[in-house]
Protein backbone atom coordinates (compact mmCIF):
# COMPACT_ATOMS: atom_id res chain seq x y z
CA UNK A 1 0.00 0.00 0.00
CA UNK A 2 2.91 2.66 0.86
CA UNK A 3 3.73 5.02 -2.11
CA UNK A 4 0.51 4.07 -3.96
CA UNK A 5 -0.12 7.73 -3.46
CA UNK A 6 1.96 10.40 -3.98
CA UNK A 7 2.47 13.05 -1.15
CA UNK A 8 1.77 16.68 -1.95
CA UNK A 9 5.09 17.48 -3.40
CA UNK A 10 6.58 20.14 -0.59
CA UNK A 11 7.46 22.95 -2.05
CA UNK A 12 8.41 26.06 -0.18
CA UNK A 13 4.58 26.73 0.12
CA UNK A 14 4.67 29.64 2.64
CA UNK A 15 0.76 29.55 3.58
CA UNK A 16 0.39 33.36 2.15
CA UNK A 17 -3.64 33.11 2.99
CA UNK A 18 -2.36 32.02 6.82
CA UNK A 19 0.06 34.68 7.14
CA UNK A 20 -1.47 37.29 6.39
CA UNK A 21 -4.43 36.40 9.05
CA UNK A 22 -1.94 35.36 11.51
CA UNK A 23 -0.73 39.09 11.54
CA UNK A 24 -4.63 40.17 12.19
CA UNK A 25 -4.78 37.54 14.77
CA UNK A 26 -1.93 38.57 16.30
CA UNK A 27 -2.77 42.66 16.31
CA UNK A 28 -6.37 41.59 18.21
CA UNK A 29 -5.42 38.25 20.08
CA UNK A 30 -2.06 37.73 22.19
CA UNK A 31 0.01 35.12 20.28
CA UNK A 32 -2.52 35.52 17.45
CA UNK A 33 -4.38 32.36 19.11
CA UNK A 34 -6.75 30.59 21.50
CA UNK A 35 -5.13 28.32 22.87
CA UNK A 36 -1.18 28.24 23.09
CA UNK A 37 0.01 25.21 21.17
CA UNK A 38 -2.02 26.65 18.15
CA UNK A 39 1.08 29.06 17.60
CA UNK A 40 3.27 26.48 15.92
CA UNK A 41 6.21 28.35 18.86
CA UNK A 42 7.58 24.88 19.35
CA UNK A 43 7.78 23.22 16.29
CA UNK A 44 8.18 26.27 14.19
CA UNK A 45 6.42 27.55 11.01
CA UNK A 46 2.95 29.32 10.39
CA UNK A 47 0.24 27.92 11.99
CA UNK A 48 -2.45 27.24 9.14
CA UNK A 49 -5.70 28.87 9.62
CA UNK A 50 -8.60 25.93 8.45
CA UNK A 51 -11.36 27.00 6.11
CA UNK A 52 -13.19 23.74 6.62
CA UNK A 53 -13.35 20.11 7.41
CA UNK A 54 -14.87 16.83 6.30
CA UNK A 55 -13.72 13.28 7.39
CA UNK A 56 -9.88 12.76 7.63
CA UNK A 57 -8.82 16.12 6.79
CA UNK A 58 -8.42 19.91 6.79
CA UNK A 59 -8.03 22.16 4.29
CA UNK A 60 -6.89 25.26 4.90
CA UNK A 61 -7.60 28.84 3.70
CA UNK A 62 -4.85 28.31 0.92
CA UNK A 63 -6.95 25.40 -0.23
CA UNK A 64 -4.42 23.50 0.86
CA UNK A 65 -5.45 19.90 2.50
CA UNK A 66 -4.34 17.81 5.17
CA UNK A 67 -4.66 14.32 6.74
CA UNK A 68 -5.39 15.81 10.23
CA UNK A 69 -3.45 13.70 12.61
CA UNK A 70 -5.18 15.69 15.59
CA UNK A 71 -8.80 15.31 14.99
CA UNK A 72 -9.39 18.96 17.76
CA UNK A 73 -7.13 16.94 20.02
CA UNK A 74 -9.47 14.12 20.60
CA UNK A 75 -12.85 14.98 20.30
CA UNK A 76 -13.05 13.98 16.28
CA UNK A 77 -13.41 10.41 16.78
CA UNK A 78 -15.72 9.86 14.17
CA UNK A 79 -14.14 11.96 11.58
CA UNK A 80 -15.11 15.94 10.84
CA UNK A 81 -18.32 16.84 9.86
CA UNK A 82 -19.40 12.72 10.31
CA UNK A 83 -23.06 13.12 8.80
CA UNK A 84 -24.94 11.45 11.89
CA UNK A 85 -23.24 13.75 14.27
CA UNK A 86 -24.03 17.19 11.30
CA UNK A 87 -27.83 15.47 11.36
CA UNK A 88 -28.59 15.64 15.24
CA UNK A 89 -26.71 19.56 15.28
CA UNK A 90 -29.26 20.13 12.99
CA UNK A 91 -32.00 18.68 14.18
CA UNK A 92 -30.68 20.23 17.82
CA UNK A 93 -30.17 23.45 16.20
CA UNK A 94 -33.28 23.89 14.45
CA UNK A 95 -35.22 23.88 17.89
CA UNK A 96 -33.29 26.64 19.54
CA UNK A 97 -29.75 27.07 20.73
CA UNK A 98 -30.13 27.25 24.27
CA UNK A 99 -32.77 27.26 26.82
CA UNK A 100 -31.56 27.73 30.67
CA UNK A 101 -33.78 25.28 31.61
CA UNK A 102 -33.35 21.75 31.72
CA UNK A 103 -33.57 19.44 28.42
CA UNK A 104 -34.27 16.05 27.31
CA UNK A 105 -30.48 15.73 25.57
CA UNK A 106 -29.06 16.76 28.99
CA UNK A 107 -30.66 13.59 30.91
CA UNK A 108 -29.68 11.41 27.12
CA UNK A 109 -25.86 12.01 27.27
CA UNK A 110 -25.60 11.36 31.14
CA UNK A 111 -27.47 8.18 30.89
CA UNK A 112 -24.93 7.11 27.88
CA UNK A 113 -21.95 8.17 30.00
CA UNK A 114 -23.18 6.79 33.46
CA UNK A 115 -24.55 3.15 30.68
CA UNK A 116 -20.87 2.93 29.79
CA UNK A 117 -18.68 3.43 32.57
CA UNK A 118 -19.98 0.89 35.36
CA UNK A 119 -18.54 3.25 38.48
CA UNK A 120 -19.98 6.73 37.31
CA UNK A 121 -23.47 6.68 39.02
CA UNK A 122 -24.39 10.34 38.62
CA UNK A 123 -22.88 13.16 36.27
CA UNK A 124 -22.92 16.52 35.63
CA UNK A 125 -22.35 18.72 32.33
CA UNK A 126 -20.45 21.29 31.98
CA UNK A 127 -18.49 23.06 29.14
CA UNK A 128 -14.89 21.89 29.12
CA UNK A 129 -12.55 19.73 30.58
CA UNK A 130 -11.10 22.31 32.82
CA UNK A 131 -14.57 23.07 34.91
CA UNK A 132 -14.84 19.16 34.89
CA UNK A 133 -11.45 18.80 36.91
CA UNK A 134 -11.94 22.48 38.65
CA UNK A 135 -15.57 21.02 39.92
CA UNK A 136 -13.98 17.66 40.79
CA UNK A 137 -11.73 19.21 42.83
CA UNK A 138 -14.46 21.31 44.65
CA UNK A 139 -16.28 18.30 45.07
CA UNK A 140 -13.85 15.86 46.78
CA UNK A 141 -12.77 19.07 49.03
CA UNK A 142 -16.42 19.88 49.97
CA UNK A 143 -16.74 15.80 50.62
CA UNK A 144 -13.40 15.22 52.69
CA UNK A 145 -13.21 18.48 54.46
CA UNK A 146 -9.13 18.41 53.00
CA UNK A 147 -7.63 20.98 51.11
CA UNK A 148 -4.91 19.28 49.68
CA UNK A 149 -4.37 17.38 46.44
CA UNK A 150 -1.96 15.70 44.89
CA UNK A 151 -1.17 15.62 41.08
CA UNK A 152 1.48 13.92 38.77
CA UNK A 153 4.23 15.94 37.10
CA UNK A 154 3.85 16.04 33.06
CA UNK A 155 -0.45 15.35 33.84
CA UNK A 156 -2.40 18.00 32.15
CA UNK A 157 -5.70 18.76 33.98
CA UNK A 158 -6.87 22.10 32.16
CA UNK A 159 -5.97 25.61 33.19
CA UNK A 160 -7.47 25.16 36.47
CA UNK A 161 -4.74 27.03 39.04
CA UNK A 162 -3.98 24.29 41.45
CA UNK A 163 -3.37 22.00 38.81
CA UNK A 164 -1.13 24.42 37.07
CA UNK A 165 2.05 23.05 38.77
CA UNK A 166 4.07 20.73 36.34
CA UNK A 167 1.16 20.15 34.05
CA UNK A 168 2.39 19.01 30.98
CA UNK A 169 2.25 19.26 27.30
CA UNK A 170 1.36 22.92 27.24
CA UNK A 171 3.87 24.27 29.78
CA UNK A 172 6.64 21.91 28.57
CA UNK A 173 6.05 22.77 25.05
CA UNK A 174 7.35 26.77 25.97
CA UNK A 175 9.33 25.20 28.59
CA UNK A 176 7.80 26.71 31.85
CA UNK A 177 7.63 24.74 34.96
CA UNK A 178 4.33 26.42 36.19
CA UNK A 179 2.42 29.51 35.13
CA UNK A 180 2.60 32.87 36.56
CA UNK A 181 -0.79 34.44 37.56
CA UNK A 182 -0.91 31.23 40.11
CA UNK A 183 -1.26 33.01 43.82
CA UNK A 184 0.98 30.59 46.05
CA UNK A 185 -1.73 29.98 48.67
CA UNK A 186 -3.48 28.04 45.28
CA UNK A 187 -0.84 26.18 43.71
CA UNK A 188 0.35 25.73 47.90
CA UNK A 189 -2.27 23.13 47.88
CA UNK A 190 -0.71 21.17 45.32
CA UNK A 191 1.76 18.45 46.26
CA UNK A 192 3.39 17.22 42.56
CA UNK A 193 4.93 13.72 42.34
CA UNK A 194 6.61 11.92 39.90
CA UNK A 195 4.27 9.44 37.91
CA UNK A 196 4.48 5.86 38.26
CA UNK A 197 6.67 6.65 40.86
CA UNK A 198 4.95 4.66 44.73
CA UNK A 199 7.11 5.30 46.61
CA UNK A 200 7.12 8.86 46.38
CA UNK A 201 3.41 8.33 46.75
CA UNK A 202 3.49 6.74 49.76
CA UNK A 203 6.02 8.83 51.46
CA UNK A 204 3.92 12.08 50.37
CA UNK A 205 1.04 10.86 52.33
CA UNK A 206 2.91 9.26 54.80
CA UNK A 207 3.49 13.02 55.57
CA UNK A 208 0.30 14.98 54.39
CA UNK A 209 -2.27 11.83 54.21
CA UNK A 210 -4.52 13.98 56.58
CA UNK A 211 -4.94 16.83 55.09
CA UNK A 212 -5.16 15.60 51.76
CA UNK A 213 -8.54 15.46 49.73
CA UNK A 214 -8.12 14.07 46.49
CA UNK A 215 -5.57 12.54 44.22
CA UNK A 216 -6.22 13.27 40.52
CA UNK A 217 -4.45 11.77 37.77
CA UNK A 218 -4.99 11.12 34.07
CA UNK A 219 -6.21 7.61 33.36
CA UNK A 220 -3.55 7.22 31.06
CA UNK A 221 -1.31 10.41 30.52
CA UNK A 222 -1.25 11.92 27.27
CA UNK A 223 -0.78 15.21 27.97
CA UNK A 224 3.46 14.38 28.33
CA UNK A 225 3.23 12.36 25.26
CA UNK A 226 1.73 8.91 25.99
CA UNK A 227 2.84 7.69 29.10
CA UNK A 228 0.55 4.48 30.20
CA UNK A 229 0.46 3.74 34.49
CA UNK A 230 2.61 0.86 35.17
CA UNK A 231 1.09 -2.59 35.74
CA UNK A 232 -0.16 -1.83 39.33
CA UNK A 233 0.43 1.91 39.59
CA UNK A 234 -3.21 2.66 39.55
CA UNK A 235 -4.10 0.17 42.06
CA UNK A 236 -1.83 2.16 43.96
CA UNK A 237 -3.49 5.10 43.53
CA UNK A 238 -6.80 3.12 44.89
CA UNK A 239 -4.99 1.68 47.78
CA UNK A 240 -2.98 4.56 49.21
CA UNK A 241 -6.11 6.95 48.95
CA UNK A 242 -8.44 4.61 50.54
CA UNK A 243 -6.24 3.99 53.03
CA UNK A 244 -5.95 7.93 54.41
CA UNK A 245 -9.30 8.36 53.49
CA UNK A 246 -8.58 10.55 50.39
CA UNK A 247 -10.23 10.53 47.04
CA UNK A 248 -8.80 8.68 43.64
CA UNK A 249 -10.65 11.33 40.64
CA UNK A 250 -9.27 9.63 37.08
CA UNK A 251 -9.23 12.65 34.58
CA UNK A 252 -10.96 10.80 31.07
CA UNK A 253 -11.22 13.93 29.47
CA UNK A 254 -8.87 12.50 26.66
CA UNK A 255 -8.41 8.61 26.76
CA UNK A 256 -12.40 8.70 28.03
CA UNK A 257 -14.50 6.73 24.71
CA UNK A 258 -11.64 6.89 22.86
CA UNK A 259 -9.06 4.34 24.25
CA UNK A 260 -12.33 2.23 24.23
CA UNK A 261 -16.13 2.34 24.82
CA UNK A 262 -15.74 2.95 28.52
CA UNK A 263 -12.18 4.91 28.28
CA UNK A 264 -9.39 3.62 30.09
CA UNK A 265 -11.34 2.12 33.01
CA UNK A 266 -12.55 -0.52 30.07
CA UNK A 267 -9.26 -1.35 29.26
CA UNK A 268 -7.67 -1.29 32.92
CA UNK A 269 -10.72 -2.15 35.10
CA UNK A 270 -12.23 -2.91 37.13
CA UNK A 271 -9.91 -3.15 39.43
CA UNK A 272 -9.43 -5.15 42.53
CA UNK A 273 -9.15 -2.31 45.10
CA UNK A 274 -12.31 -0.85 43.72
CA UNK A 275 -12.42 2.04 41.35
CA UNK A 276 -11.86 5.23 41.25
CA UNK A 277 -14.32 7.92 43.18
CA UNK A 278 -14.85 10.36 40.42
CA UNK A 279 -14.15 10.79 36.65
CA UNK A 280 -13.75 13.61 34.45
CA UNK A 281 -14.82 13.33 31.33
CA UNK A 282 -14.81 15.96 28.06
CA UNK A 283 -13.24 16.01 24.35
CA UNK A 284 -15.14 12.97 22.67
CA UNK A 285 -18.14 13.54 24.76
CA UNK A 286 -18.64 16.71 22.90
CA UNK A 287 -18.57 15.46 19.76
CA UNK A 288 -16.96 18.98 18.46
CA UNK A 289 -18.61 21.25 20.54
CA UNK A 290 -18.07 22.80 23.95
CA UNK A 291 -19.93 19.36 26.71
CA UNK A 292 -17.55 17.48 29.50
CA UNK A 293 -18.76 16.28 32.46
CA UNK A 294 -17.92 15.10 35.86
CA UNK A 295 -19.07 12.24 37.57
CA UNK A 296 -18.63 9.17 39.50
CA UNK A 297 -20.05 7.82 43.45
CA UNK A 298 -24.05 9.22 43.96
CA UNK A 299 -22.88 9.61 47.59
CA UNK A 300 -20.19 12.39 46.49
CA UNK A 301 -22.06 13.92 44.06
CA UNK A 302 -24.80 14.34 46.03
CA UNK A 303 -23.02 16.98 47.55
CA UNK A 304 -23.35 19.31 44.67
CA UNK A 305 -26.14 22.03 44.75
CA UNK A 306 -28.85 21.98 44.39
CA UNK A 307 -28.91 18.82 46.54
CA UNK A 308 -25.95 20.10 48.73
CA UNK A 309 -23.61 22.63 49.89
CA UNK A 310 -21.36 22.41 46.76
CA UNK A 311 -21.95 25.04 44.22
CA UNK A 312 -21.32 24.68 41.12
CA UNK A 313 -23.26 25.91 38.07
CA UNK A 314 -23.14 27.00 34.22
CA UNK A 315 -25.07 29.64 32.13
CA UNK A 316 -24.48 27.13 28.81
CA UNK A 317 -24.18 23.95 30.88
CA UNK A 318 -25.97 20.83 28.92
CA UNK A 319 -26.39 23.02 25.81
CA UNK A 320 -28.89 21.69 23.73
CA UNK A 321 -26.46 21.56 20.67
CA UNK A 322 -23.64 20.49 22.31
CA UNK A 323 -25.68 17.30 23.68
CA UNK A 324 -26.89 16.13 20.98
CA UNK A 325 -23.56 16.67 19.38
CA UNK A 326 -21.90 14.90 21.89
CA UNK A 327 -24.82 12.32 22.27
CA UNK A 328 -24.82 11.43 18.15
CA UNK A 329 -21.17 10.91 18.65
CA UNK A 330 -21.34 8.62 21.83
CA UNK A 331 -24.19 6.37 19.96
CA UNK A 332 -21.77 6.57 16.79
CA UNK A 333 -18.94 5.21 18.58
CA UNK A 334 -19.31 1.39 17.86
CA UNK A 335 -17.43 -1.89 18.33
CA UNK A 336 -16.18 -1.31 14.23
CA UNK A 337 -15.06 2.58 15.31
CA UNK A 338 -13.03 1.59 17.70
CA UNK A 339 -11.49 -1.58 15.68
CA UNK A 340 -10.79 0.85 12.90
CA UNK A 341 -9.26 3.24 15.39
CA UNK A 342 -6.77 0.61 16.71
CA UNK A 343 -6.18 -0.78 12.80
CA UNK A 344 -5.49 3.12 11.56
CA UNK A 345 -3.54 3.92 14.38
CA UNK A 346 -1.01 0.43 14.77
CA UNK A 347 -0.55 0.94 10.70
CA UNK A 348 0.41 4.49 10.95
CA UNK A 349 2.84 4.16 14.40
CA UNK A 350 4.25 1.02 13.04
CA UNK A 351 4.96 2.59 10.15
CA UNK A 352 6.88 5.75 11.47
CA UNK A 353 8.58 3.00 13.25
CA UNK A 354 10.13 1.29 10.51
CA UNK A 355 11.10 4.14 8.67
CA UNK A 356 12.73 6.02 11.64
CA UNK A 357 14.67 2.29 12.17
CA UNK A 358 15.54 2.89 8.97
CA UNK A 359 17.44 5.45 9.20
CA UNK A 360 18.83 5.15 12.63
CA UNK A 361 17.29 7.77 14.41
CA UNK A 362 17.04 6.85 18.28
CA UNK A 363 12.72 6.86 18.82
CA UNK A 364 10.13 4.91 20.80
CA UNK A 365 6.44 4.65 19.74
CA UNK A 366 4.37 4.39 23.41
CA UNK A 367 0.75 3.44 23.22
CA UNK A 368 -2.58 3.32 25.24
CA UNK A 369 -5.02 1.86 22.94
CA UNK A 370 -5.65 3.92 20.10
CA UNK A 371 -3.78 6.92 21.38
CA UNK A 372 0.09 6.97 20.07
CA UNK A 373 2.90 9.05 20.33
CA UNK A 374 6.89 8.52 19.24
CA UNK A 375 9.42 10.18 21.36
CA UNK A 376 12.64 11.02 19.85
CA UNK A 377 14.77 9.14 22.60
CA UNK A 378 15.94 5.86 23.82
CA UNK A 379 14.49 3.45 25.85
CA UNK A 380 10.69 3.57 27.31
CA UNK A 381 9.15 6.83 29.09
CA UNK A 382 7.27 6.51 32.33
CA UNK A 383 7.69 9.80 33.59
CA UNK A 384 7.77 13.69 32.74
CA UNK A 385 11.80 13.73 33.27
CA UNK A 386 12.13 10.99 30.95
CA UNK A 387 9.31 12.76 28.42
CA UNK A 388 11.66 15.95 28.46
CA UNK A 389 15.11 14.17 27.67
CA UNK A 390 13.80 14.15 23.89
CA UNK A 391 15.05 15.48 20.69
CA UNK A 392 12.68 18.17 20.70
CA UNK A 393 14.63 19.48 17.21
CA UNK A 394 14.27 16.13 15.88
CA UNK A 395 10.34 16.34 16.11
CA UNK A 396 10.39 19.71 15.00
CA UNK A 397 12.30 18.67 11.53
CA UNK A 398 9.92 15.73 11.10
CA UNK A 399 7.27 17.89 11.82
CA UNK A 400 7.79 20.55 9.19
CA UNK A 401 8.39 18.00 6.88
CA UNK A 402 5.20 15.73 7.27
CA UNK A 403 2.97 19.75 7.32
CA UNK A 404 4.79 20.10 3.69
CA UNK A 405 3.80 17.03 2.78
CA UNK A 406 0.20 17.75 3.76
CA UNK A 407 0.06 15.62 7.52
CA UNK A 408 -0.71 17.81 10.21
CA UNK A 409 0.67 16.05 13.65
CA UNK A 410 0.01 17.99 16.67
CA UNK A 411 2.60 20.74 16.94
CA UNK A 412 4.30 19.89 20.02
CA UNK A 413 6.36 16.93 21.03
CA UNK A 414 4.58 16.23 24.09
CA UNK A 415 1.31 15.12 22.30
CA UNK A 416 -0.19 12.66 21.51
CA UNK A 417 -1.31 11.74 18.17
CA UNK A 418 -5.06 11.19 17.49
CA UNK A 419 -6.79 9.05 14.50
CA UNK A 420 -10.57 8.54 13.70
CA UNK A 421 -12.55 6.14 12.07
CA UNK A 422 -12.64 8.14 9.07
CA UNK A 423 -9.15 7.57 8.60
CA UNK A 424 -10.05 5.25 5.19
CA UNK A 425 -6.79 3.97 3.54
CA UNK A 426 -6.21 6.59 1.14
CA UNK A 427 -5.85 8.93 4.01
CA UNK A 428 -3.12 6.53 6.11
CA UNK A 429 -1.39 6.00 2.82
CA UNK A 430 -0.87 9.63 1.96
CA UNK A 431 0.55 9.73 5.96
CA UNK A 432 2.90 6.96 4.89
CA UNK A 433 3.69 7.79 1.96
CA UNK A 434 5.57 11.05 3.61
CA UNK A 435 7.47 9.25 6.22
CA UNK A 436 10.49 8.83 4.05
CA UNK A 437 10.84 12.38 3.30
CA UNK A 438 10.15 13.01 7.10
CA UNK A 439 13.18 10.69 8.32
CA UNK A 440 15.48 12.36 5.73
CA UNK A 441 14.59 15.60 7.42
CA UNK A 442 15.42 14.51 11.05
CA UNK A 443 18.61 12.88 9.80
CA UNK A 444 19.30 16.28 7.99
CA UNK A 445 18.67 18.10 11.22
CA UNK A 446 21.01 15.88 12.89
CA UNK A 447 23.89 16.72 10.59
CA UNK A 448 23.20 20.01 11.00
CA UNK A 449 23.72 20.31 14.68
CA UNK A 450 26.80 18.30 14.57
C1 LIG B 1 -7.81 18.47 27.30
C2 LIG B 1 -7.71 18.02 28.71
C3 LIG B 1 -8.26 18.76 29.78
C4 LIG B 1 -8.85 20.13 29.58
O1 LIG B 1 -9.98 20.13 28.78
P1 LIG B 1 -10.44 21.52 28.09
O2 LIG B 1 -11.73 21.17 27.44
O3 LIG B 1 -9.35 21.89 27.15
O4 LIG B 1 -10.59 22.52 29.18
C5 LIG B 1 -8.24 18.21 31.03
N1 LIG B 1 -7.68 17.00 31.26
C6 LIG B 1 -7.12 16.28 30.27
C7 LIG B 1 -6.54 14.94 30.58
C8 LIG B 1 -7.10 16.77 28.98
O5 LIG B 1 -6.50 16.06 28.01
Amino acid sequence: MVGMTTPQTPYPYDAPASKALLSRATAVTPGGVNSPVRAFRAAGGTPRFMASASGPYLTDVDGREYVDLVCSWGPMILGHTHPDVLAAVQGAVLKGFSYGTPSENEVALAEEIVARVAPVEQVRLVSSGTEATMSALRVARGFTGRSAVVKFAGCYHGHVDALLASAGSGLATFALPDSAGVPASSAGETIVLPYNDVPALEAAFAEHGHRIAAVITEASPGNMGIVPPLPGFTQALRRVTTAHGALLISDEVMTGFRCSASGWYGLEGPYAGGPPDLFTFGKVMGGGFPAAAFGGRADIMAMLAPDGPVYQAGTLSGNPVATAAGLATLKGCTPQVYDRLQVVSAAIADATSEELSRHGIPHVVQRAGSMFSIFFREGAVTNYDEARAQQVPAFSAFFQSMLSQGVHLPPSAFECWFVSAAHDDAAVDRVLAALPLAARAVTDSFAASS
